[in-house]
């Protein structure tokens, strides 16, 4: 008979020195929580940790996981980054003949292939290859940026070593209703475990355990962040929007280059990183006027009365699609 836990769901049934512990770390309080609860009971010399970089974080947060946190924890940070230059290579021959067989303007078909071109950053790579914003409803983003690279660096490490890997994620199941059946261990494909260790936990608990090891919290807690990861993230609400406007402007900055450059790729050269108001019969370029990032700066300073917009776009969301904590 396979082992159970006391809720009969299968735990993993090689002996615990030989587990590799490899923890996805995203820098908020969950992941570091379980960073350290690895480190616990396997030993620094045993843990890994993995961040996902997309390019899109907030420069505070990068300080806090590339230079405070691997001293901090005495563990070595590995980066995984998404590469889209194949992608690109390819959609530019798309475009040079598919398009053209379609009868898109020359002139589109110039400037999106002058823009279509590698920049490095894995979120804005990602959007100039498919020609988009990622949005609530086409969550590409976390698959791409982060759960494919990560897996993949996970199967590497696999094949590297003859321990059992398992992928220790920071889920909590009282996070939000689609985390509450969270599992604590899941046989995961092709022999590896997924690990919940804090899943019972509170939100309480996972600060207690930091204050313990003397490890500082992510600086953007302090600013009223709520969540941590890209700045902007797709699923930003209205109070953080105003607040990144107020403190970081610069990030506003940021989008707003890279909404130029996203909608020149675009067959319609229509891209926006929101698109909160689709009030019909506009033309293309309309869609753009009301829903760029200004648009929804202007927006998001308006108090309660201000113009309606869909407000499925800006409504708070405790978490985002991923169920494996890599998007808090
Ligand atoms: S933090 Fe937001 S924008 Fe970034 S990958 Fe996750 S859902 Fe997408």
């Amino acid at each position: 008979m396979k082992p159970a836990d006391n809720d009969g769901n299968p735990v993993p049934s090689y002996p615990r020195e030989l587990a590799l512990p490899v923890v996805s770390l995203s820098g908020w309080k969950d992941s570091l929580a379980t960073a350290l609860l690895a480190i616990e009971r396997h030993g620094r010399d045993r843990v890994r940790l993995q961040y996902a970089d997309t390019g899109n974080e907030h420069p505070l947060v990068e300080e806090y996981v590339y230079e405070y946190l691997p001293d901090a924890l005495g563990v070595t940070i590995e980066t995984v980054r998404a590469d889209f230059s194949k992608e690109i290579e390819r959609k530019r021959t798309y475009i040079d003949t598919v398009w053209r067989d379609e009868g898109v303007a020359e002139d589109t078909i110039k400037t999106a292939l002058e823009f279509l071109v590698p920049t490095g950053i894995p979120f804005l790579d990602l959007c100039v290859w498919k020609g988009r914003f990622p949005s609530r409803r086409a969550q590409f983003c976390t698959q791409e940026l982060k759960t494919r690279p990560l897996t993949r660096a996970l199967f590497d490490i696999a094949r590297s070593t003859n321990l059992y890997v398992e992928n220790w994620q920071g889920v909590r199941r009282d996070e939000s209703s689609a985390r509450k059946n969270a599992l604590v261990w899941e046989d995961g494909d092709c022999g590896l475990w997924i690990h919940r260790p804090i899943a019972t936990w509170t939100a309480q608990d996972t600060f207690d355990i930091a204050r313990r090891h003397g490890i500082k919290s992510n600086p953007l807690y302090s600013f009223g962040c709520t969540r941590v990861g890209c700045m902007m993230c797709i699923n930003t609400s209205k109070s953080e929007i105003s607040n990144v406007q107020s403190r970081w402007p610069f990030v506003i900055e940021k989008i707003e280059k890279w909404e130029f450059i996203v909608r020149k790729c675009s067959k319609r050269q229509l891209a926006t990183f929101f698109f909160f108001d689709s009030k019909e019969g506009r033309t293309d370029i309309e869609h753009y006027q009301a829903n760029n990032i200004r648009q929804a700066v202007a927006w998001s300073q308006t108090s309660r009365g201000g113009q309606q917009f869909d407000l499925e776009h800006f409504m708070p969301r405790s978490e985002c699609s991923s169920q494996y904590g890599l998007c808090e």
